[in-house]
C-alpha cells in the first residue's frame, strides 16, 4: 500500500500537521488540500496565525465548515505564542492544554511531528482496528474507546510512530472503507479477526444514524441603491458566530413574527406576484421556491417585527439546498428594497449594516449564504431571479456520508462527537 503525497506530510513541522489535522476533522482530503495550501500561504507559521484577527481567520476559512476549529486554532496559536515561545510544545500534556487540541491533535503532533510513540485515534483508526481485532463494543462508547486507545498505545512502536499512525489511518482512508472494504487487497488480511469471521462490513459497532430533519429558511436580500444588509452573527449565535449572513429566519420562527398588516399583506402580494410572472416567462414551478407559500408574508413580517425595517418589492430570487448535520436545510431567498430607516440588531445578529454588494467578498459567510452572495452579484439587478436548485449540494448529508460534492459545512461538532459513518478519505475524532 502506498501512501499519497499530500503537501502536509512533506515536513515534519508540527505546525503544519497541526493544521492539517485540525481540516482534516469531518472534511474530504481532496477537500482540504487547497484550503491547507491557501492557508499556509496567508498564515505560514504560529507567530502569523497568531497576529490574524478572527474575521481574517474566519475568511480563509470559509466553506470548510465547523468554523470552531479555525477559532481553535487562532486561539491555540496565540496560547503557543504566549506560553512556549512560539513553538509549538512536543509533551502531550503540554499539547492538551492548548485551546482546542485534544488527543487525537496532541497525539497526531507528538507522533508525526516529533516522533514520539503516542497513539492517534480517529474515525479511520477505530474502523481498522475494530475490524482486525473483531472489537464489538460501540465506540462511540466511554468503554470501547477507552479500550480502543489503550490498543492503540499498546501497538505503536518505537521507532517511526509517526509513520505507523499514519499507516494506520491511510488504511482506513483508502482500503478498510466503511461501505466496501477491499479485503483482498488488503496488507493486514491475513491478520484481520473481522475478515476470518465475515464481520467486517458489520464493525464497528455504531449506533443507528440520528435522523435527518427537514427545515425551511428564508433570507432577505435586503438593498438600499447598490447596498444589499448583512448582519454578524452574535458569539452567542447558534452557529457560525462571528461570520456575516444575509437576514436569514427559519419560517416557522418568522411565522409567529407580529408586523403591521398593511406591510404582510403587499408582502404576500409582491411574492406571489414574482412567482406568477416566473411561470409566466416559462421557468416553470422548478424555478420558483417551493416551500411554504406562506413565506414571503412571513419573511417581511419578520423583517419588519425584528429588524424594524419596511421593505417593499418582496422577490422570490433564489432557492438552494444544504445540510448541516442531522438538518437539510432548503434556503428561499428573496430580494426586496428598504428605501429608509436604520437596521435594528437583534439575536442573533451582533449588529446589522448595508454593505455595497462589492464588499461581500471580504466579508466571512457560511456556505449557502456565501453562494447567495455570489448570486447575488452575478444577477443582473437585485430583483433578479436565477435558477432554483444548485447543481450540487453545499453540504455533505449528515452522519458524514457525503452527497454531490463532498464537503461538509455549517454546525460546528465538538472535537470528538459521534459521527456514524465516514467515507473513507475524511478523518473524524470521533467515529469510523
Ligand atoms: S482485511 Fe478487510 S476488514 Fe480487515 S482490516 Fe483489511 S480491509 Fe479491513
Amino acid at each position: 500500500m502506498s501512501q499519497r503525497d499530500l503537501p502536509w506530510r512533506r515536513a515534519a513541522d508540527p505546525y503544519a500537521v497541526w493544521v492539517s489535522e485540525m481540516m482534516l476533522q469531518q472534511t474530504q482530503v481532496a477537500t482540504v488540500i487547497p484550503y491547507y495550501e491557501r492557508w499556509m500561504a496567508r498564515f505560514p507559521d504560529v507567530r502569523a496565525l497568531a497576529r490574524a484577527e478572527e474575521a481574517e481567520v474566519l475568511h480563509a476559512w470559509q466553506g470548510l465548515g465547523y468554523y470552531r476549529r479555525a477559532r481553535s486554532l487562532l486561539s491555540g496559536a496565540r496560547a503557543v505564542m504566549e506560553r512556549h515561545a512560539g513553538v509549538v510544545p512536543r509533551g502531550i500534556d503540554e499539547l492538551l492544554a492548548l485551546p482546542g487540541v485534544g488527543p487525537y491533535t496532541a497525539g497526531a503532533i507528538a507522533s508525526i511531528a516529533y516522533g514520539l510513540p503516542e497513539p492517534v485515534v480517529d474515525g479511520n483508526v477505530i474502523r481498522v482496528l475494530s475490524r482486525l481485532f473483531c472489537l464489538t463494543g460501540d465506540p462511540t462508547k466511554a468503554g470501547p474507546r477507552r479500550e480502543l486507545w489503550a490498543l492503540a498505545k499498546a501497538l505503536i512502536p518505537e521507532e517511526a510512530p509517526g509513520d505507523f499512525n499514519q499507516a494506520l489511518m491511510e488504511l482506513g482512508a483508502t482500503t478498510c472503507t466503511p461501505q466496501t472494504p477491499r479485503c483482498t487487497e488488503c496488507p493486514v488480511r491475513g491478520h484481520c479477526l473481522a475478515r476470518r469471521a465475515g464481520r467486517e462490513l458489520t464493525l464497528p459497532a455504531l449506533p443507528p444514524r440520528a435522523k435527518v430533519t427537514h427545515v425551511t429558511q428564508a433570507a432577505a436580500l435586503i438593498t438600499r441603491g447598490e447596498q444589499v444588509l448583512v448582519g454578524r452573527l452574535a458569539a452567542d449565535a447558534p452557529r457560525w458566530s462571528g461570520m456575516w449572513q444575509f437576514p436569514t429566519v427559519e419560517l416557522t420562527d418568522a411565522a409567529s413574527a407580529r408586523p403591521r398588516r398593511g406591510a404582510v399583506a403587499e408582502a404576500g402580494r409582491e411574492g406571489t406576484a414574482a412567482r406568477g410572472r416566473s411561470a409566466a416567462r416559462g421557468r416553470s414551478a422548478a424555478r420558483e421556491p417551493r416551500g411554504d407559500e406562506g413565506a414571503p408574508r412571513a419573511l417581511a413580517a419578520w423583517v419588519e417585527a425584528a429588524l424594524g425595517l419596511e421593505i417593499e418589492g418582496l422577490t422570490a430570487f433564489t432557492s438552494l439546498t444544504h445540510h448541516v448535520t442531522r438538518y437539510r436545510i432548503r434556503l428561499e431567498a428573496y430580494t426586496c428594497r428598504a428605501p429608509r430607516g436604520a437596521p435594528r440588531s437583534a439575536p442573533p445578529y451582533a449588529e446589522l449594516r448595508f454593505v455595497p454588494k462589492a464588499a461581500l467578498e471580504a466579508l466571512a459567510m457560511p456556505k449557502a449564504q456565501r453562494a447567495l452572495a455570489t448570486r447575488l452579484i452575478a444577477a443582473r439587478g437585485a430583483e433578479g431571479t436565477l435558477d432554483d436548485e444548485p447543481s450540487g449540494r453545499t453540504r455533505a448529508a449528515p452522519n458524514g456520508k457525503p452527497s454531490g460534492p463532498k464537503r461538509t459545512e455549517g454546525a460546528e461538532r465538538a472535537p470528538g462527537s459521534a459521527q456514524r459513518k465516514l467515507s473513507g478519505r475524511k478523518r473524524t475524532q470521533g467515529a469510523p
